[in-house]
C-alpha cells in the first residue's frame, strides 16, 4: 500500500481486498469441495459432470464444456457439459485438429484472450473473433494430453479475466488425476468385464467340450441302433468281470448269440424292418438279465452276454430264457414273423483264460449250434480241434470260388403216383484239402452272410442246366432242382443273368427247378411276384423248400406263382410215430392240393414212410432211403440198377438234344 493514497481510496482498496479474499475463499472452498467429491468417484462420466458443473461455477461460465481426447488419437468428444446447450452439444465428437480444442492440444497451453498478443497476425485474425468469449485450459494427464475443460460466454462480463484462467488451470491440473484415474478404471472394468466374458466364454466352451465328450464315448462305446454297449465296450466290461472274478474265484459266462435268417429278413423286408427287429430283440434280451449281466451287440445280428457267476445250469438256464423270449412273433411293418437265435456259451476261467480266448470259444460254440441247429451249445475243447474259424472257412471260400473248387450232387425225387424218378435236387458239395468234404450246412451260411452266396447260385444253377441238358441229350427227362437263395431273387441283375445261362444252355425241354425258403412270403410281394412271373415265363418252375418250418400260411402262398411245396423233413422223419406230424403232413398236402399245388416229402427214410406218403395222397418223395445225394457217375449207376422206372424223353426230342 503506497503513501499516495487518498483515505477514500484506500477504504475502496480495502473493500475490494475484502472481496477478493472473500472470492478466494469462495474459490478455495469450491476446489476443495471439488477435489472431494471427484476425489471418491470412480465413474468416469460422473466424475466429468462433476467437473464440468465446478467449473463453470468456478469461472461463471455460460456453458461449460469438457472435451475428451479419443482413444483414436484422431478425435475428441464432449463428454461432458453444463449450462446453456451443453446438452446438445454433449455427445458430439470432432478432428482433433479443429477449433480452438485443436489450438489448445497442439500447443499444450490454455486458451484466452490474452493469449491474442502472442499470435502471429494470422492465427490473430483467424481467432479474434472467438478469442474473448471463449476460455480453455487443457487437461494433463502423467505427461499425456487427456482433453481440455472450456468455458463459452463469462455471465455478467464481456470475457474471461486472467484470474479466471488461473483459477481454471489449477482447477484443471487437480482434476485431471481424478479423470486419469476414471479412465484408468474405465480400462480396468473393461479389461475386467472382457476377462469376465472370455471365462465365461471359456466355461461354456468348456461345458459344450464335455458334453461334446460324452457324446463321443457313446458313439465310441455304445451300439447306435440298439443303444447297448459295443464291441469296444462288451470287450472292456468282460476284461473287468475277468478281473473280479479272479479276485472272487468264480467263473463267469460268455454267451455269443446270432439271430438265425436275420439277413433274410433285412434283404426281403429292408433295413429299416431289420434295424427294428434288432431293436425289439436288444429289448427281450435286456429284460432277461439282472443288473450284474451285460448284453451288447457286437454288430450285425450279433449279440454278447457277460453273466458274472453263472454256473453251467444257471447259463444254461439264461440261454433257453433268451430263445423262449424270441418265441413271440415280432410285429414290424404290419407283419408277424419269428427269428431264432444260436447261442454258444464258454466259461471263465475253464474255458479260456483271457477275454480273446473265451470269445472266441463262445463264438465256436455258438457256431456248432448254428450248424446243428441245437439252440444253445456249451463249448466243448474236443470238438473245437475239428472246427475251422469262420473266419479262415470265409477266406477259403472265397478262394474256392475263384477256383471253382465246389461239386454238385445230385439226389433223386420220385413221383409216388407213377412211381418213376422224374427229377433230382443239385445239393453243393465243397471238397477241401484239409477239411474233407464240408457240408453245406456249413458253409452255406458263410456264404450268405459274406454276399457270396449270390455267385455261388449262378454257379449252382450253370451246373445243374448243364446237367439237365446232358441228360435231355441221353434221352433222360429229368429237371433238376436248384436251391436258390433271396439275395437272388432280390438282386435286379438276376432276372436277365438267369434268362442268359438258360438260352446258354440250350435245353431241348424246360426242366430248371428252383428251391426257395418260405422268406420269400416275407417279401414285398409285388416284386418278387413280378420276378417269379417272368422267370415263369423262361420254363423255370418254382418249389418253396422247408415248407412249415417257417411262419407263413398257405393264403399268401396262392398269390406266388409257385408249383410245388417241400414238406420240411422234420415232420416227415418222425411222422409215423408222432401224431402231429402226420396231422401236420396229412392238413398240408390237402391243403396244397385245394390251392393247386403239387406236394413233395422230403427226408423219406424208410418204405413205410413212403407208403404212409403215397396214403396220404402226397406226390412225390426224396429221402434216403430212395437214394442219398449221388455224384454223376453214381448217380448214372443207381438209374441202371434202381427198381424205379426213370422217365424217358421222346426219341425225337433226344435226338434234338
Ligand atoms: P435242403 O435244400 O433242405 O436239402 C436237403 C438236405 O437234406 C440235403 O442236405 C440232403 O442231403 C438232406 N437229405 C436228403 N434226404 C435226407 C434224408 O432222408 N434224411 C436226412 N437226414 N437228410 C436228407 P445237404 O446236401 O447237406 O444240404 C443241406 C442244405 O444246404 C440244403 O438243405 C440247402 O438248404 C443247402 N444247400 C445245399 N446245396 C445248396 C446249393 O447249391 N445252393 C444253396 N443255396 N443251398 C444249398
Ligand atoms: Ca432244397
Ligand atoms: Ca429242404
Amino acid at each position: 500500500m503506497s503513501k499516495a493514497e487518498l483515505p477514500g481510496d484506500r477504504e475502496r482498496r480495502l473493500q475490494e481486498l475484502e472481496q477478493a479474499l472473500s472470492d478466494r475463499e469462495h474459490e478455495l472452498e469450491l476446489l476443495k469441495e471439488t477435489a472431494n467429491a471427484v476425489g471418491g468417484q470412480l465413474d468416469l462420466d460422473t466424475v466429468l459432470q462433476l467437473i464440468a458443473d465446478r467449473a463453470r461455477r468456478l469461472i461463471q461460465a455460460e456453458t461449460l464444456l469438457i472435451p475428451i481426447l479419443d482413444e483414436n488419437c484422431r478425435e475428441y468428444t464432449y463428454r461432458a457439459g453444463a449450462g446453456k446447450n451443453a446438452e446438445e452439444i454433449i455427445g458430439e465428437s470432432l478432428p482433433l485438429n479443429y477449433g480452438v480444442c485443436g489450438w489448445v492440444w497442439r500447443h499444450r497451453r490454455p486458451w484466452w484472450r490474452g493469449m491474442l498478443d502472442e499470435l502471429t497476425e494470422v492465427e490473430r485474425n483467424r481467432w479474434e473473433r472467438e478469442a474473448g468469449t471463449l476460455i480453455m485450459v487443457p487437461l494433463m494427464g502423467k505427461g499425456h494430453f487427456l482433453g481440455g475443460i472450456a468455458g463459452i460466454n463469462k455471465i455478467g462480463a464481456e470475457e474471461f479475466s486472467r484470474q479466471d484462467l488461473n483459477l481454471l488451470t489449477l482447477f484443471a491440473s487437480q482434476v485431471s488425476i481424478a479423470i486419469e484415474n476414471a479412465m484408468a478404471y474405465a480400462e480396468l472394468a473393461k479389461a475386467k468385464s472382457e476377462a469376465e466374458a472370455y471365462q465365461s466364454d471359456l466355461s461354456q466352451l468348456n461345458s459344450e467340450l464335455t458334453t461334446i465328450n460324452k457324446e463321443l464315448e457313446r458313439i465310441a462305446l455304445y451300439d447306435q441302433l440298439t443303444g447297448l454297449p459295443n464291441r469296444l465296450l462288451i470287450q472292456d466290461r468282460l476284461q473287468q468281470a475277468l478281473f473280479a472274478a479272479q479276485r472272487g474265484n468264480y467263473q463267469v459266462a460268455v454267451m455269443m448269440v446270432d439271430l438265425d435268417s436275420f439277413k433274410e429278413v433285412n434283404d426281403t423286408l429292408g433295413h429299416d424292418a431289420g434295424d427294428q427287429l434288432l431293436k425289439q430283440v436288444s429289448e427281450r434280451f435286456s429284460a432277461e438279465l439282472r443288473h450284474t449281466d451285460t448284453v451288447g451287440r457286437l454288430g450285425g445280428d450279433e449279440f454278447a452276454l457277460i453273466i458274472p457267476g453263472a454256473s453251467t445250469e444257471i447259463a444254461a438256464q439264461i440261454a433257453g430264457n433268451l430263445l423262449k423270449s424270441l418265441d413271440t412273433e415280432f410285429e414290424i411293418e404290419n407283419m408277424r414273423f419269428s427269428v431264432g437265435a444260436s447261442i454258444g456259451v464258454a466259461f471263465y476261467p475253464e474255458d479260456g483264460a483271457d477275454v480273446a480266448t473265451v470269445l472266441k470259444h463262445a463264438d465256436m460254440a455258438m457256431y456248432i449250434a448254428k450248424r446243428n441247429h441245437d439252440g444253445f451249445t456249451l463249448y466243448n475243447a474236443e470238438e473245437d480241434s475239428f472246427q475251422p474259424g469262420r473266419l479262415t472257412m470265409a477266406t477259403d471260400l472265397r478262394q474256392a470260388m475263384v477256383n471253382r473248387e465246389f461239386d454238385m450232387h445230385y439226389q433223386p425225387k420220385i413221383d409216388l403216383r407213377t412211381g418213376a424218378l422224374y427229377g433230382v435236387e443239385a445239393l453243393a458239395r465243397w471238397p477241401h484239402s484239409e477239411r474233407g468234404f464240408v457240408r453245406p450246412a456249413e458253409f452255406v451260411p458263410i456264404l450268405e452272410h459274406t454276399g457270396m452266396i449270390r455267385a455261388f447260385s449262378l454257379w449252382a444253377i450253370e451246373r445243374g442246366l448243364h446237367q439237365c441238358a446232358v441228360w435231355q441229350g441221353m434221352g433222360l427227362d429229368l429237371t433238376v432242382a436248384v436251391n436258390l437263395s433271396m439275395q437272388n431273387l432280390l438282386d435286379p441283375r438276376f432276372p436277365d443273368q438267369l434268362i442268359n445261362l438258360i438260352e446258354r444252355a440250350k435245353l431241348p425241354k424246360p426242366g430248371l427247378v428252383l428251391e426257395i425258403t418260405e422268406s420269400v412270403f416275407l417279401s414285398e410281394h409285388s416284386k418278387v411276384r413280378g420276378v417269379l412271373s417272368l422267370l415263369q415265363k423262361q420254363g423255370v418252375s418254382f418249389s418253396i423248400d422247408d415248407f412249415g418250418t417257417g411262419h407263413s400260411s398257405l393264403s399268401r402262398l396262392k398269390k406266388l406263382p409257385v408249383s410245388e411245396l417241400k414238406i420240411d423233413q422234420s415232420f416227415v422223419k418222425d411222422m409215423e410215430q408222432d401224431r402231429d406230424d402226420a396231422i401236420i403232413v396229412r392238413s398240408t398236402i390237402d391243403l396244397a392240393h385245394n390251392l393247386g399245388l403239387q406236394v413233395i416229402a422230403e427226408g423219406v427214410t424208410n418204405e413205410s414212410t413212403l407208403r404212409l406218403l403215397t396214403d396220404m395222397g402226397c406226390d412225390m418223395a426224396q429221402g434216403f432211403y430212395i437214394s442219398r445225394p449221388l455224384p454223376v457217375d453214381e448217380f448214372h449207376f443207381f438209374i441202371e440198377n434202381t427198381r424205379w422206372k426213370v422217365n424217358k424223353l421222346p426219341l425225337s426230342a433226344a435226338r434234338s438234344g
